[in-house]
């Protein structure tokens, strides 16, 4: 019994000291990854600076025993995904993509296989230039204080008022949840990539103040308004100031949160008592840019007296999201009137960060509309208007250099036109290097 017992001891120790491993984890170890295509971005170089439609190119090679992928997608850091073609047995794959549906910017050009392992990206940057989309962000139906339903919202918006952007906002507090799953259903239905942008929103209501979410994964958000702002933050939504009057009463006085600020990028400012509380959140810190929805709550959604215009390079779902967390927004009570407001060559809604001795003010306004005149362009300064302009044409460029101050400022232009429609733009924020 001891010698079994010595001898079993024995190859126990043997074992320990050759590391003889479980069957199963030797044949895991041996098992050879099977060979894949080796996929190469022929066209566009990476790098490169990209704009308009692109032609696509990638070259396929096949090791021994890899196999041709059975389909192929190119897309720019993300949807949409377009199909490429395989061209006969060449091992190329060609097709178009329209770069103008994402943001500009370094952006990966992805391309996906039905093989994992194939799948590869290239940097390149967008480049595209900014175009003028007209849209309404704030709305409700019956799901909250309204009337009738999204779909009729949706299709009204888009085939009557003929809006290129809508999202419908309802009174979070009354939307249940078949209501939302509703809201959603249709807006991302709605949704055409360069034709008609919808996405789901929600207002927030309390006696505090009412703030728009854009965009928001959840219809449930903290009641409490600090918690709420650093909600915001923490989840990457855009929010909006609703009808803050002249800003002395609603949402505390306009008074500011650094969590609020990361989230808080639109306040609506349609007349001269709310421009008020735009130059007052301002002067309060705010990084904010002017919207001109209308808050409907009858069956004319997009087709009141207000609008909202939307700098982007084309019109998509991610595009306008990217506009608004940029700020690359204008108030117009004229429905087609484009404005573009750059400071030291940056779009309207810009932070420049670098600091500056003198700033170059470059305004163009633009209505279709003969005869529609612009009569007066303001730009203010740090909430105080500090050059003019009196164009009296439908068209007007105009450009202006000023001297900086030392420290912080901010610019942004208002424009009015002879039959009393006013347009404000976003600011440019800058800094001043007092040299
Ligand atoms: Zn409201
Ligand atoms: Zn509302």
């Amino acid at each position: 019994m001891a010698r079994i017992f010595a001898i079993c001891f024995a190859l126990l120790i043997v074992q320990c000291v050759t590391g003889a491993e479980p069957a199963a984890k030797k044949e895991a170890a041996t098992k050879k990854v099977p060979p894949f295509a080796k996929l190469t971005v022929a066209q566009p170089a990476a790098q490169q600076t990209v704009s308009g439609c692109i032609d696509v190119c990638i070259k396929a090679e096949l090791p021994d025993g890899a196999s041709m992928p059975v389909a192929m997608l190119v897309g720019l850091g993300g949807a949409p995904w377009t199909p490429l073609a395989k061209k006969g047995d060449t091992g190329e794959w060609a097709g178009q993509l329209n770069s103008t549906l994402v943001p500009n910017g370094p952006q990966k050009l992805i391309v996906l296989t039905d093989n994992k392992r194939a799948n590869i990206s290239i940097d390149v940057v967008v480049s595209n230039p900014l175009q003028v989309f007209f849209g309404d962000l704030h709305s409700h139906t019956s799901y909250s204080d309204g009337t009738l339903a999204p779909a009729v919202a949706h299709d009204y918006a888009r085939n009557t008022s003929k809006l290129d952007i809508f999202c419908l906002t309802d009174h979070l507090e009354g939307v249940s949840d078949d209501e939302w799953l509703d809201m959603r259903r249709v807006a991302f239905a709605a949704n055409e990539d360069g034709k008609f942008v919808s996405f789901p929103g929600l207002e927030w209501t309390k006696k505090w103040g009412h703030i728009n979410i854009y965009d928001p994964k959840t219809r449930v958000w903290p009641e409490d308004p600090a918690e709420f702002y650093k909600a915001a933050a923490d989840a990457g939504v855009v929010l909006k100031f609703n009808h803050p009057g002249d800003g002395t009463v609603t949402h505390d006085g306009l008074a500011y949160s650094e969590a609020g600020d990361k989230a808080m990028q639109l306040m609506e400012v349609r007349s001269d008592v709310e421009e008020k509380a735009f130059i007052r959140a301002l002067n309060n810190g705010w990084h904010i840019a002017p919207d001109g929805s209308d808050d409907t709550h009858s069956p004319n959604w997009g087709n009141v007296k207000t609008w909202t215009g939307i700098l982007v390079p084309g019109l998509s779902e991610r595009n306008v999201l990217d506009a608004l967390k940029n700020r690359r927004t204008y108030s117009t009570l004229d429905r087609n009137c484009r404005l573009g407001f750059e400071v030291n060559r940056a779009a309207m809604g810009s932070v420049l960060e670098e600091p500056c001795s003198s700033v170059q003010l470059a305004i163009h306004v633009e209505d279709p509309d003969a005869g529609d005149n612009i009569s007066l362009i303001e730009v203010f300064e740090d909430g105080n208007a500090a050059d003019r302009c009196e164009p009296n044409a439908a068209k007007h460029q105009w450009e202006l250099n000023r001297p900086v101050k030392p420290g912080k400022h901010y610019y942004f232009a208002k424009v009015k036109q002879a039959d009393g429609n006013v347009i404000w733009s976003a600011p440019v924020w800058i800094t001043g290097s007092g040299q």
